[in-house]
């Protein structure tokens, strides 16, 4: 598979397009950088499909589906934004047709079906396209289902790669390109491939809990909550689901924004249960537990620091402490002197 040219061929399925707006305002590396080869390794890509930002429509449009599924798109990387509906569930229509070709309407899952059996990878981009996010929130009418769901955990892509899944309702700017970017480089054999956790989330960016990367994180320490919107202090009073959230939203937009750090509770939105509990009701307080364990490593760590801390003035004490003793005994045995005298 010579990898010089590569095709992104972006669906869009049970998407609210919000993925689509937050990519197009990443800056570390900006999209146009990524497609215009202003980054080293990373020549040679062609956003082939994109419903919202292709310039080709209607049936020329679809004719770029219908050839990638021939192979003349070869090689190409898919990407979804948006979940996947279950049509055996639609009866008599359609939940997800996404282009008309020749009179026959194309579904999403036959186009998906269509392209994982040629794609070089498989990035999902947002929760819904993840994990099935908002559309597949309890009671879930449709049926519908993320990627990772969708081909199985154990699929790979022509490059032998599981699918990527880079959650986020919409998940950060950067971590998109940043991501897509890897994918591309690891491909190519620039770059080590992404690790990823149990939910395929790319470690170096999921890693952590939102809780512990928080900006506003020394309210918490100290112990001040906000009670209202508005007030300063730790929102975890409000809602706030960092704890139990994986996400490096620490700032959106070249450096501006992002959740807690605008006084927005975090809601879980690149966990698989999103928008279902845990990270529901948004609202109502987090689960106690990891407050609770989170409260007990901290004592121990802290009450650790603390001894790390004052061990040199301790072990400069104990030679002294002999002598000290020593005088101690001495005042006592005078004053019992002093007694026995009286
Ligand atoms: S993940 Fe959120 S922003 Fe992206 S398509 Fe789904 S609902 Fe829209
Ligand atoms: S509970 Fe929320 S606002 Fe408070 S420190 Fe954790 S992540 Fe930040
Ligand atoms: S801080 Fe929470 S709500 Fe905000 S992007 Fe991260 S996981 Fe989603």
């Amino acid at each position: 598979m010579s990898l010089e040219e590569i095709n992104l061929i972006w669906l869009e399925g049970q998407d609210c397009a919000g993925c689509t707006i937050s990519i197009k305002q990443a800056s570390n590396p900006t999209l146009i950088d990524i497609l215009t080869g202003a980054i080293p390794g990373l020549g040679g890509l062609k956003l082939a499909f994109h419903p919202t930002l292709m310039f080709e429509w209607g049936e020329d449009a679809a004719k770029v589906l219908i050839d990638a599924m021939e192979g003349k798109y070869d090689p190409f990387v898919l990407i979804l934004e948006g979940a996947i509906p279950d049509e055996g569930k639609a009866g008599e229509g359609v939940f997800c047709g996404i282009a008309d070709y020749e009179g026959k309407l194309l579904k999403l899952s036959d186009v998906i079906d269509g392209l994982a059996k040629r794609c070089a990878a498989a990035v999902a981009i947002g929760t819904c396209a993840s994990y099935g996010g908002i559309p597949h929130g309890n009671p879930n009418p449709t049926g519908a289902k993320g990627l990772l769901d969708y081909l199985g955990r154990d699929w790979t892509g022509g490059l032998g790669l599981p699918v990527i899944c880079v959650p986020g309702c919409p998940p950060r700017p950067d971590n998109m390109v940043q991501v897509l970017g890897q994918a591309v480089l690891a491909a190519r054999g620039l770059a080590p491939l992404p690790e990823l956790d149990e939910w395929h989330r790319p470690v170096a960016l999921f890693g952590s809990t939102m809780h512990e990367l928080c900006p506003i994180c020394g309210f918490y320490a100290e112990g001040t909550d906000a009670h209202g919107f508005g007030e300063t202090g730790c929102l975890g009073a409000l809602g706030c689901k960092g704890i139990i959230s994986h996400c490096n939203n620490t700032t959106w937009v070249d450096g501006y924004g992002g959740c807690t750090g605008t006084g927005v509770p975090c809601f879980g939105c690149t966990e698989p249960e999103f928008p279902d509990p845990p990270t529901s009701p948004f609202f109502a307080k987090a689960p106690a537990m990891p407050f609770i364990i989170e409260n007990i490593t901290g004592m121990l760590a802290h009450a650790e620091m603390g001894f790390e801390r004052f061990k040199p003035i301790i072990e400069s004490l104990l030679p002294q402490i002999p002598e000290f003793i020593e005088v101690l005994d001495k005042q006592m045995e005078e004053e019992k002197d002093k007694g026995r005298k009286i």
